[in-house]
């Protein structure tokens, strides 16, 4: 998404780049090639930046594949066939040079802001500030990945010029001891003790939050300063927060912690990231870091000595979601950032986990005997971390590291939970399908995955590699603090099998918190924080294990009555006034059962009729047919397709034709291929 900071414009007046291009001999075609693959690269996922869904964009199709075929075409159209490996090496370092010095990147910068104001991808204040602000690192990025001499001539020419392995496919290695056999937990014995975790995220505080402000203004965050006044026909920000494209004040996010005591007592705290707001084309690391503090000392300040275990969220960053990898040293480097966590978070983490946080943001510790909590810096798995293009192959040594870590507690005996901020069926395909892999392999280990990032209350099934039907765990997906985007303010509790000798540590149920901001916005109110639901009450659930999961998504299937159950509390409490019909139905379904990466729509989806964007499910009607419903996942082929089945309808994949009729009328199928078209 904010790859659009060096995009160089497409739709751009033909004369621009012809005057430019005077000054060498040669580079016309080479500036509009590189103008092609900046484009190809970059604007696609640009646009989400400024979508609803923006905070957390929905993966765009695979770089590699759109290359694929723009590479034949651009060769057509600019016929640079006669062009050598030693020339093409030339121009490539020759335009990184020019490019990294000041008068390119301001170049670039300008070629971006004027882009960006040209499709109104975004108020152009907006436009120009994000500029400034990614032009830096993006340059930094794009000479060092697509732009380097390597791999773009490995890319035009072949592998004997070059190696083009942007986003390549690459596997973690498992250890060789074999896999024990599955030993689903067993039940707790009644009167066992129970452990209670306090589970946040996504707090998103705006320190610029202003009620009365207008809560619909055109820039992609409102309720704030900049936001003006709104028309008097319609009401300002609320005191304690919004139902729209706004974060939230510190009051409410005081007025949480203050009101957690009825929800206690907590054993200890899970919290996975995203602390400063919205407002991503306007932030300072000066910005950033105060969020951590101000943050981090309020989390302190009301839960005193209960043990608090964080993860790194994707907003902590700016550039948002810039996160490089190790290897980047210097000022570009996250230093500035993992440093300043390690003080601020010293008093909840051992010596050995704060060495690890200053290198990766990532960490394992023990937070009880018997138990291994492993913190997951999930921005190496990101698509929108741009750093990847650089090198996406396991950054920082990560999934090693947490098969290490994995293989010791199996050896141990001990269980161990993973934390982590974008959960794993959002990430890039190969980090999410090795993760797969390892949550197979240490199915006995793996007792708990806790995420955030996607703002509702939802989850992620995986399944035994073997059969893909049995399921073996699952993620749970806690809904934010913010209200970002229309959701009441919440968090969750997990009530936990432990702590003691010998206790599975699995999830026994979790119960989720709100604050009802109709109720609490009202004149002479004071908010009151309550109980939304607990899960295993709700959905009459006989665990909370992997398979009560799944079997839940089934009954959703048949039981329009409990699936707009899920589909309120998914929301918070506050679901949108637009119901959830069919595909969005088949689509939130079909999300809960993928595990691994989701292919869909990527933001042009926005331009046809209808689009739905409900967690990372994808279902669109675009002149009357109904695009790609379901990601292709590791799945049965059991997903998603039986209402449309039995309604006579019938499925066609252009990439897989032989897959797209397979199963039975009135069974759930979800679509084998990337792209599905639904035909009348
Ligand atoms: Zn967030
Ligand atoms: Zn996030």
């Amino acid at each position: 998404m904010p790859r659009h900071g060096i995009s160089p414009g497409e739709g751009h007046p033909r004369s621009s780049w012809e005057t430019e291009s005077d000054r060498s001999r040669g580079s016309p075609r080479l500036r509009l090639l590189w103008i092609g693959l900046a484009v190809a690269l970059a604007l696609p996922d640009s646009l989400v930046l400024w979508a609803p869904t923006g905070a957390h964009p929905l993966p765009a199709q695979s770089h590699p594949a759109r290359f694929g075929r723009l590479v034949p075409q651009l060769r057509n159209a600019f016929g640079w066939w006669n062009l050598t490996c030693p020339v093409c090496k030339g121009l490539f370092t020759a335009i990184d040079l020019g490019l990294k010095k000041e008068p390119g990147v301001a170049w670039v910068g300008s070629m971006a802001t004027k882009l960006c104001k040209l499709l109104k991808i975004a108020p152009p204040t907006v436009c120009q500030s994000t500029v400034q602000l990614f032009e830096d690192d993006m340059v930094e990025v794009w000479t060092r990945s697509v732009l380097s001499p390597s791999e773009a001539c490995g890319l035009l020419l072949g592998s004997t010029c070059g190696h083009w392995d942007i986003f390549s496919s690459w596997n973690v290695s498992l250890p060789a001891v074999p896999k024990p056999s599955p030993q689903p937990p067993k039940p707790p014995a009644p009167g066992a003790p129970v452990s209670r975790i306090l589970f946040l995220t996504d707090l998103h505080w705006d320190h610029g939050y202003l009620e009365g402000t207008d809560p619909d203004c055109e820039n992609p965050l409102c309720c704030r300063q900049d936001s003006g006044l709104p028309p008097a026909s319609r009401p300002g920000a609320g005191y304690w927060g919004e139902y729209s494209k706004c974060d939230l004040p510190l009051r409410t996010l005081e007025s949480l912690l203050s009101g957690l005591g009825p929800a206690g007592p907590f054993d200890m705290v899970y919290w996975t990231g995203d602390i400063p707001a919205h407002n991503v084309w306007h932030q300072s690391r000066q910005d950033q870091l105060r969020a951590l503090t101000t943050i981090t000392a309020l989390v302190k300040k009301f839960l005193g000595p209960v043990p608090v275990y964080p993860a790194v969220g994707n907003h902590e960053s700016t550039p948002v979601n810039g996160f490089p990898p190790p290897f980047i040293e210097g000022n570009y480097s996250s230093s500035w950032l993992y440093e300043a966590m390690a003080k601020a978070w010293e008093s909840w983490l051992p010596a050995e986990a704060l060495h690890t946080l200053r290198i990766g943001g990532f960490y394992a510790l023990s937070p009880h005997p018997g138990l291994r909590l492993i913190s997951l810096n999930m921005n190496f798995c990101s698509r929108e971390n741009f750093w990847l293009l650089i090198n996406s192959t396991d950054p920082a040594g990560q999934l090693q590291w947490l098969v290490g870590e994995l293989q010791a507690a199996e050896d141990r005996g001990d269980k161990v939970h993973i934390i982590g901020h974008i959960p794993p069926g959002h990430c890039l395909k190969s980090w999410s399908w090795n993760y797969y892999r390892i949550v197979a392999r240490y199915e006995n280990t793996l007792a708990g995955q806790f995420f955030g990032h996607t703002h509702v209350d939802e989850f992620e099934v995986f399944y035994d590699e073997e059969t893909l039907s049995r399921p073996l765990s699952v993620a749970f997906l806690a809904p934010s603090a913010t209200t970002y985007i229309g959701l009441n303010p919440g968090y969750r509790v997990y009530q936990i099998d432990g702590n003691y000798p010998g206790s599975s540590h699995v999830v026994l149920d979790h119960e989720t918190f709100i604050l009802n901001l109709t109720e609490a916005n009202e004149p002479g109110a004071t908010p009151q924080w309550q109980r939304l639901y607990r899960a295993r009450e709700t959905y009459g659930l006989p665990s909370a294990l992997p398979a009560a999961w799944h079997d839940l998504v089934y009954r959703m299937r048949g039981d329009t009555q409990l699936f707009q159950t899920f589909w309120f509390l998914y929301h918070k409490g506050h679901p949108p006034s637009e119901p959830c019909g069919m595909p969005c139905r088949l689509t939130t379904l079909c999300a809960q059962l993928s595990a691994v990466v989701r292919r869909a729509f990527g933001p042009r989806a926005h331009q046809g009729n209808r689009t739905f964007f409900h967690g990372a499910g994808v279902a669109k009607y675009r002149r009357g047919q109904l695009l790609c419903l379901c990601p292709a996942s590791k799945l049965p082929w059991d997903c998603c397709l039986s209402w449309l089945w039995s309604k006579g309808l019938r499925w066609y994949c252009p990439s897989r034709p032989d897959r797209s009729w397979a199963g039975q009328p009135g069974t759930l199928y979800c679509c084998c291929c990337q792209v599905a078209r639904l035909l009348k």
